[in-house]
């Protein structure tokens, strides 16, 4: 096919690298629920959230009519050095499992931090920078975001500080390692340097911190500084239109190829990089224009598609970011500890909540162990070692590969690999000595956590 020939040319620059973010939202016929004021439950305005967020992304977030969004020239140089990521054909592992499917992978762990977080962390960065702010706050809780937006951070000279749950601060010191190389402040929390962070030192002087804890400090130490905003890295519709690049990119590769994909499955933390992946598909859905199944993997033991409900909730464990509509388990939902840390999240994004609500998208989830065994085994025969939470997409694509032998059906099914696992070997390592388990949260654990909800 040339490339005059191409769909989205409009938006390509070199034939390669879309220069628009698309904004799906502007073509879902049932919109996202807005998003509300925690205090008065009203819609939250551009000036209310801006005092959150930076300007321009206040106005991303609230945008529900542009369906293009362009990528500013900054951005797309930062983009450059490590995109367009590889869309890779799975030949071996279709070898190895004797598959008459064929499986492709969009491959997002080819830059330092590790996944696809860079993406937004890019151009929260970049906005931060041009509305002329100091620096910006935010919490981690694995690891990858907090890296990710160490990253940028040095890239544009904003100062980056974030709060770190102290288990992972202690248990990961080589993703803290990271950030600090790139210039960022990491403090374990909960800390001493915030009044929110002392009041919970003193209830509970031994605890090793959460991510709603995290969360607050960060949120807290925005308010209390100059110039300086709080940024998040997944669940927000700013970062699902950010993400759309992992979904354009995919779009295209396929299109030049001449590719029908039959489904595309992404696993589902707070939704952005599934959301991001399937934006430009589910867009096509919803026009009539394809049947392609997007499938949204997430793990049993934080199912929040699969048995949340469908309401609006906390974004945060300290409510005190806005409420959202989306499939939750309750703010108050504390996950079992498992090893992808990257999607122990209570909630969804309202894009990726509302495509599931619509029929637009399938869920479905999957236990650690068996996750962990599609890693191995992808590791053996790809070559890369994949990230837990990337694994439960792989688990999912193989399981229906393998039912392709049964059926002996040529399906094309394309996955999102979203990072490496190299600061994950912890989690390795207890997988090979056999002291990994499942835990899987009761119908009366999860619907106690949904009772403590708000009411609207
Ligand atoms: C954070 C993370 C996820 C999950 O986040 P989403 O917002 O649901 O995409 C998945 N994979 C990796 C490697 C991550 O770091």
């Amino acid at each position: 096919m040339s490339a005059k020939e191409i769909p989205y040319k409009i938006y390509l620059e070199e034939e390669q690298m879309p220069t628009a973010w698309y904004n799906v939202r502007a073509d879902m016929i049932n919109k996202p629920a807005p998003l509300l004021d925690p205090n008065t439950h009203k819609p939250m305005t551009e000036e209310a959230l801006s005092k959150v967020f930076c300007q321009e992304l206040a106005r991303q977030e609230l945008n529900d009519t542009d369906p293009w969004i362009t990528i500013p020239r900054e951005i797309r140089d930062f983009y450059r050095m490590y995109r367009p990521a590889p869309l890779v054909r799975a030949y071996c592992l279709e070898k190895k499992l004797q598959t008459p499917a064929k499986i492709y992978y969009k491959f997002e762990g080819n830059n330092t931090s590790g996944s696809h977080k860079l993406n937004s962390a890019i151009a929260q960065a970049y906005y931060a920078k041009e509305q002329g702010l100091k620096g910006v706050t935010t919490e981690t809780g694995a690891g990858q975001w907090g890296t990710a937006l160490s990253m940028a951070c040095s890239y544009f000279g904003l100062d980056c500080k974030v709060f770190m749950v102290k288990v992972s601060y202690e248990q990961k010191p080589f993703r803290r390692e990271v950030m600090r190389t790139y210039g960022a402040n990491v403090t374990p929390s909960p800390s001493m340097t915030t009044a929110v962070g002392r009041r919970i030192l003193e209830e509970f002087p031994g605890t090793t911190g959460s991510l709603g804890c995290a969360i607050s400090e960060a949120v807290e130490t925005a308010a209390s500084l100059e110039g300086y905003r709080y940024v998040l890295g997944s669940v927000l519709n700013q970062v699902l239109l950010h993400q759309s690049i992992i979904g354009l990119e995919t779009k295209i590769a396929l299109d030049m190829y001449d590719v029908q994909p039959d489904m595309i499955i992404g696993c589902a933390g707070g939704g952005s990089n599934l959301g991001g992946l399937v934006a430009p598909f589910a867009g096509e859905k919803i026009k009539g224009n394809s049947n392609v199944r997007l499938i949204a993997v997430e793990p049993a033991s934080c199912p929040s598609l699969t048995r949340g409900k469908y309401i609006y909730d906390y974004c945060d464990t300290g409510k005190v970011c806005p409420l959202q509509k989306m499939y939750t388990l309750g703010s108050g939902f504390i996950p079992s500890a498992s090893h992808a840390g990257g999607l122990r999240y209570h909630g969804m994004s309202s894009v990726v909540s509302q495509l599931y609500h619509d029929g637009l998208m399938e869920a479905v989830t999957v236990n650690q162990t068996e996750v962990f065994k599609a890693a191995v085994e992808f590791a053996r025969v790809e070559g890369i070692l994949p990230a837990p939470e990337s694994s439960h997409a792989i688990r999912v694509a193989m399981d229906e590969a393998i039912r392709c032998k049964e059926t002996g059906e040529e399906k094309t099914i394309v996955f999102g690999l979203t990072g490496t696992g190299y600061f994950d070997m912890y989690a390795y390592q207890r997988f090979h000595d056999g002291q990994m388990g499942d835990y899987v949260p009761t119908d009366e654990e999860i619907n106690k956590s949904l009772e403590k909800t708000v009411n609207i």
